[in-house]
């Protein structure tokens, strides 16, 4: 018999596992806003994920169709890592199909939250949970302001043809952005998130903190998306590059054409004003996008909010964060260079609180014109909850998840822009890990056209070497005969059925010296889409947002001009 001090210990054991002072409650507040159906099965989901946590792995094993026709060692073997319950040193035979029938039995009835491992200890993806894409994770360490960030790029093949990443470029800082600014966690905007108080206040220059505080000395971005948000509020660079503050008329040009934006989950800092002892509640918000005009193309970073302070009342500014605007300006070649930073501050902590000290605040009834739509659009994103339709159709239009049935793709928009100048595709092919790559001719020029969706890097270069190679391919199909310099082309129609006029006609004029090489080589990240998506084009405003940035790049290397 259990003294009712002991049973009760055991309750209370178990209340401060669930929602103990130190346990990260948000999961199970996500699990219950999700779950659809009656607060029961709401309730019940919110505690699963909360038990899943200190929940043991269980071993799940295959079954063997036939268990009675294995061996005794092999049905030990078997069945020991998966046994449900005590299993002597040497069982015989039978207590093994006993105890395979048990475990058969426990892997039909296990709840799905109870967390599993293979016979190896590895972890199994848990029933029902949203398939991860695979990704792989990169430290990037070339924006200093803001510490090392790791990002994540959505692949699994390390060995894979690529357009790689620009360190320091504008394709980079946007992945940094994302990842500390959480604008596209696998959450998506579901939530609130706590921002570190005392990671917020470690901010406050030491010359005008006279207060105690917790937490001292630099805190990086990847910390808290409230630090990142402060230290892209104060920096003096970014990536080296000085941040002009006050400039709101490239602001407002940059907001005007603007992408798809996408929303941090809404942040919430229970902070503290030492000036008049006073509890002060904030909710804040990031809202990230992509830019692009005939003049340029860029990032674009809108961080809002409201507090409350216990003597002072509302206010519609995140009271010890910062509100501000923060374009980058990619070179004007359309590159990933980037060419400058600019900043509104819209409302300032003040010098006593400030991490630069203080900042002049910007009064332009132009901007908040084009902002108050967008907090508007915000709040809407936030409330997105449960797994039905319209989340779905939010996650697969803005977010990694879902699979869109048609989406145009960015080597599409780089084929349809250069056929309008004249530019005839020749061959389209996908590498092994996602390259896609296209060839184009036109007169005595050829280009090849490379879009990586991992990196979402397109490059432009020389097309000749791959016309070239199909000549190797054209010479194994039969179609190319003859000897050094005096090859023959077969043009019947079988040659044309299986390869193209096109390609055929290419390879002539090659042959008698007639194709040129393109000398240039650019590279540049399409910027506004997904980072861990496919790299195609799924949100509403993106295929307007990567013509631009096409039209532009196409237009600087001269492939848009006329042929000669
Ligand atoms: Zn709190
Ligand atoms: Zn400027
Ligand atoms: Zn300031």
């Amino acid at each position: 018999m259990v003294s009712p001090v002991t049973h009760n210990a055991l309750l209370e054991t178990m209340l401060s596992t669930l929602v103990g002072a130190d346990v990260d409650i948000e999961p199970a507040r996500i699990a219950f806003e999700r779950t659809r159906g009656g607060f029961a099965a709401r309730f019940a989901a919110a505690i699963e994920v909360q038990l899943a946590v200190v929940a043991k792995p269980e071993v799940v094993i295959d079954v063997a169709e036939h268990p009675e026709e294995l061996a005794k060692a092999e049905l030990a073997e078997l069945v020991r890592p998966a046994a449900t319950g005590f299993l002597r040193s040497y069982p015989t035979k039978g207590e093994l199909l006993d105890e395979l029938d048990r475990i058969k039995r426990r892997h039909e009835r296990r709840p799905s939250w109870i967390p599993t491992v293979d016979r190896y200890g590895r972890p199994l993806p848990s029933a029902g949970a949203e398939e991860e894409p695979s990704s792989v994770s990169a430290v990037v360490a070339s924006f200093p302001e803001l510490g090392a960030v790791t990002v994540q790029l959505p692949t699994d093949d390390e060995d894979r043809p690529e357009v790689p990443v620009l360190t320091g470029g504008i394709g980079e800082l946007e992945m940094v952005l994302h990842a500390v600014l959480g604008t596209v966690g696998a959450e998506g905007v579901l939530g609130e998130l706590h921002l570190d108080a005392a990671a917020n206040e470690a901010l406050v220059p030491d010359e005008t903190c006279w207060w105690p505080r917790q937490r001292t000395g630099p805190v990086p971005a990847a910390h808290d998306p409230g630090v990142a948000s402060e230290l892209l509020a104060t920096c003096a660079t970014l990536g080296g590059v000085r941040v002009v503050d006050d400039s709101p008329e490239v602001i407002a040009r940059a907001l005007t054409a603007a992408g798809d934006w996408r929303f941090s989950r809404r942040w919430r800092l229970d902070a503290w004003d030492p000036t008049s002892d006073a509890g002060v509640l904030v909710t804040a918000r990031a809202a990230f996008a992509g830019w692009a005009h005939e003049r340029g193309s860029g990032l674009i970073l809108y961080a809002s909010g409201g507090a409350f302070h216990a003597h002072e009342g509302l206010s519609g500014y995140p009271g010890p964060l910062h509100s501000h605007l923060l374009c980058v300006t990619r070179s004007r070649a359309g590159t990933d260079a980037i060419d400058a930073v600019h900043r509104v501050t819209l409302s300032c902590p003040g010098p006593d609180w400030c991490h630069r000290g203080g900042c002049a605040e910007t009064v332009e009834p132009e901007l908040d014109a084009l902002l108050s739509p967008l907090i508007e659009a915000g709040q809407t994103s936030g409330a997105m909850t449960g797994q039905d339709e319209v989340a779905e159709a939010y996650l697969q239009l803005y977010g990694a998840t879902g699979f869109a049935e048609y989406a145009d793709s960015v080597l599409d928009v780089v084929g349809s822009t250069l056929s309008g100048a004249g530019w005839v595709e020749l061959e389209r092919s996908t590498w092994d890990g996602g390259l896609e790559d296209l060839l184009l001719r036109r007169a005595e020029h050829c280009v090849r056209v490379e879009y990586d969706p991992v990196t979402r890097r397109v490059r432009l270069g020389d097309g000749k070497p791959w016309l070239e190679s199909s000549l190797d391919l054209l010479a194994e199909d039969g179609v190319l005969t003859g000897t050094e310099g005096a090859e023959d082309v077969d043009t019947g129609d079988e040659a044309v059925e299986r390869w193209g006029t096109d390609l055929l006609t290419a390879a002539q004029d090659l042959l008698r010296g007639a194709i040129e090489s393109v000398p240039h080589q650019v590279e540049s990240t399409i910027l506004g889409l997904h980072p861990h998506a496919d790299g195609d084009l799924r949100g509403p405003e993106s295929m307007t947002l990567a013509t631009e940035q096409v039209s532009s790049l196409l237009g600087r290397v001269g492939l848009l001009g006329s042929a000669n």
